[in-house]
């Protein structure tokens, strides 16, 4: 049977109408930003395979660290044991963050990371003695993970209302999205910051945390918001005492143009969940970073007052050791600088289609790039979101749009080269859509 065969027999697919959707293509191999199938084609990892493959794929640092740590210990329960991985780990990314976030809890996807950050601000009021601080915020559209909780709190991204029995209530703030040209941005801040307001007045002494994804929303369909909205949000937390949590599942390590949102955005959150780019795509894992201040609430003499989580893989060693070398290959390859490149050509790319009639709401930041195809039908089950992957996919570019959405979100290893074939396939995409 061939992998095809198999795949159809026994396999079940993410995020995927089976029914519907084209047989699953089998890769082989992977290297830098190209993927390799099994049938001889090619195709361009323009969305590092769901964000992840910071630095291309089969990155040979990486792969050597893993290959190591292999030989020497592959895998430790953590609780009661630790090992020099997770804690060089742990010091490292503490370096790396805003001041002040200093405890790292690793678990294994986005997701659970989500799920970390939820109990540890609902338990860190308990703690406190202010139990009756059971509520969160979230932004409409914003996407945080598909487990219980991460869904809870990613309500308003509109995927997973089939599931809503299992959800708890999560009150949504407005996001106000804004693009290249916006002349409304001001008031739909001012507006999402009235609203806030009203929120904090009414509910302000029973709301625990608000989560959110920092400058840009992913899933939600690109939608960025501007640094100093942030800092207004945040000020107004802190003035009411409430918790802050950063999602940067999808921002960290590089995607925004700053190694974290945060410091691009300069605004330190209580909580940040970092995965994804963490182990550069090689293995999952993820970590929620907290202030010594909520750590601090957590300590006493009776497991009540601890944090109740814990996964069997915690901290694997397989997956801090890939972090480790991910965070090297930053310092070796200076991959920093090389961002405001990849944000040029972007600018490039973009401009050679801003004229296109079917082209709006361009924008960029960082490494990430997007705009809105106009269409009769906008979300994320536009049909113009699954015709032109097909059109992508037998052009050799992965590309996934989000519905009417298409965006990039390259591996850091991209070349001016290659961006630009990406853009100009993607206008040859277009004009077949006129
Ligand atoms: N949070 C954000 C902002 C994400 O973009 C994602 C995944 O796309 C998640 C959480 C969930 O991460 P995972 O798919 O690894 O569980």
């Amino acid at each position: 049977m061939t992998i095809t065969d198999l795949d159809r027999c026994h396999v079940w697919h993410p995020f995927t109408q089976a029914q519907t959707a084209p047989d699953a293509i089998p890769i082989r191999s992977a290297k830098g930003i190209r993927l390799y199938a099994e049938d001889g084609r090619e195709f361009l990892d323009l969305i590092s395979s769901w964000w992840v493959n910071i630095h291309g794929h089969a990155h040979p640092t990486i792969a050597a660290a893993i290959a190591h740590q292999a030989h020497t210990l592959e895998q430790v329960i953590f609780a009661g044991f630790t090992h020099q991985p997770a804690a060089q780990l742990a010091h490292e990314l503490v370096q790396r963050l805003p001041a002040g976030l200093t405890r790292v809890f690793f678990s294994d996807d986005g997701s659970t990371a989500v799920e970390v950050a939820l109990k540890m601000a609902l338990q860190y009021w308990r703690n406190h003695g202010e139990g009756q601080r059971t509520r969160f915020l979230a932004f409409e559209g914003g996407y945080h993970g598909d487990t219980v909780g991460a869904m809870s709190a990613g309500k308003g991204c509109g995927f997973f209302d089939t599931y809503g029995s299992l959800l708890f209530e999560v009150g949504l703030l407005p996001y106000p999205a804004t693009w290249d040209g916006d002349t409304e941005v001001e008031a739909k801040e001012q507006a999402a910051l009235a609203w806030l307001d009203t929120y904090l007045a009414d509910h302000g002494d029973t709301l625990a945390a608000v989560i959110l994804e920092p400058l840009i929303q992913g899933s939600a369909g690109m939608r960025m918001c501007r640094p100093a909205f942030l800092q207004a949000l945040a000020a107004r937390l802190r003035a009411a005492g409430i918790l802050l949590i950063f999602d940067e599942v999808m921002t960290g390590f590089g995607r925004t143009g700053a190694m974290f949102a945060s410091l691009k955005a300069q605004v330190t959150p209580d909580i940040i969940c970092l995965s994804k780019g963490l182990t550069a795509g090689f293995l999952p894992m993820s970590v929620t970073v907290a202030s010594e201040t909520i750590y601090a609430a957590f300590l006493g003499d009776s497991f009540d007052k601890s944090l109740v989580h814990g996964h069997s893989f915690t901290a694997n060693p397989l997956g801090c050791a890939a972090a480790l070398a991910s965070l090297q290959v930053f310092e070796d390859e200076q991959t920093l600088a090389k961002l405001p490149h990849i944000e040029a050509w972007h600018r490039q790319g973009l401009a050679t289609l801003a004229a296109h009639p079917l082209v709006q709401r361009v924008r960029v930041m960082g490494t990430i790039a997007a705009f809105d195809v106009v269409a009769a039908d906008t979300g994320y089950t536009s049909p113009i979101g699954a015709q032109l992957k097909a059109f992508f996919h037998a052009h050799g570019l992965l590309l996934r749009p989000l519905g009417n959405v298409v965006y990039l979100l390259p591996p850091y290893c991209v070349s001016e080269a290659e961006l630009a074939h990406a853009y100009a396939t993607i206008a040859i995409a277009l004009n077949t859509l006129c």
